[in-house]
């Protein structure tokens, strides 16, 4: 990371890539239990956190990540009540759940509960449902929380971890796709952010692997551009033992709230994939 006198650069080492953000002013700065915890003022993209130096949302662009890993599950489920989300700590995906009348409760599974608080902090907007009645939050481990919780207990599971390394690195795997199949209802769906389709293609192609080794008969992925990513190109995979193919498209169109990227036919075109990445996953 280098941040001389304007730019925070996230380097990439194993991609050989960067991406760089003009700054105005580093806001915070603290090590929790768990990682180096950032917040900058940038000229451009509002506020930025990053966590070990990694960007993980900014005021400008997390619309487009938050609502690509929770809407498209969301309606392709019946009738999403039960909810749980692991990682998340900065409350953008709980924040667009919690828009979903449907939703009966949502119970967000970050191992950092540091996250969680500076994000309301600084980020007011992607917490401001934090109150809703219908939010849990549990700051433990999402790898060992699945392993004991109930089996057919929830309709959709959203994993919104950091890269696949470190504590994050058992989330994607087959024991825990596993567990997560246990706990899903029979018509329940996973939904996982699976990094860059560009970059991690490899990531990607044993995820669709883990997942139907775990009984997910149903795998697809979907992509969408998110710029303050490496390649500022991203991916979610979506699992289920049931069809991924079918909406509720009516349901979309006529959504009570409102989406600044997802929409109902934007929805079946994310799914359409670059031949390079239907090749790499067979599909
Ligand atoms: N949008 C970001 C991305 O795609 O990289 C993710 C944002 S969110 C801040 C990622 C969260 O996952 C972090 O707050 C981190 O603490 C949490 N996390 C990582 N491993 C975890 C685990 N095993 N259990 C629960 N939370 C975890």
């Amino acid at each position: 990371m280098l941040l001389d006198q304007q730019w925070f650069s996230e380097i990439d080492q194993p991609t050989g890539t960067a991406f760089s953000l003009r700054i105005k002013e580093k806001l915070h700065e603290e090590h929790s239990e768990f990682q180096k915890i950032t917040v900058y003022e940038t000229t451009d993209f509002g506020r930025m956190m990053a966590l070990d130096d990694v960007i993980m949302v900014t005021d400008r662009d997390n619309f487009i990540y938050h609502e690509m890993l929770v809407h498209p599950a969301l309606f392709i489920h019946p009738n999403p009540r039960e909810i749980a989300i692991i990682g998340g700590g900065d409350c953008g995906s709980l924040h667009e759940v919690l828009k979903h009348h449907s939703v009966t409760q949502v119970t967000q599974i970050e191992i950092d509960e540091r996250v969680t608080r500076v994000s309301e902090q600084y980020f007011p907007a992607l917490c401001e449902s934090n109150t809703d009645p219908r939010a849990n939050f549990l700051f433990t481990d999402g790898i060992r929380w699945m392993q004991e919780a109930a089996a057919h207990s929830l309709d959709v599971i959203l994993i919104d971890s950091t890269d696949p390394v470190g504590m994050a690195e058992g989330l994607f795997n087959t024991a825990f796709y596993r567990e997560c199949r246990r706990v899903l209802r029979p018509d329940g769906i996973l939904a996982q952010q699976t990094e860059s389709p560009l970059l991690h293609t490899a990531i990607l192609q044993k995820a669709h692997h883990s997942l139907r080794t775990a009984g997910f008969a149903q795998v697809r992925t979907l992509h969408f551009p998110q710029c303050v990513y490496q390649s500022g190109w991203w991916s979610a995979t979506l699992a289920s033992a049931e069809s991924l193919a079918s909406m509720r498209y009516q349901d979309c169109v006529e959504k009570k709230f409102t989406t600044h990227y997802y929409h109902a036919d934007l929805h079946a075109a994310s799914f359409v994939l670059p031949q390079f990445i239907q090749t790499a996953l067979n599909t």
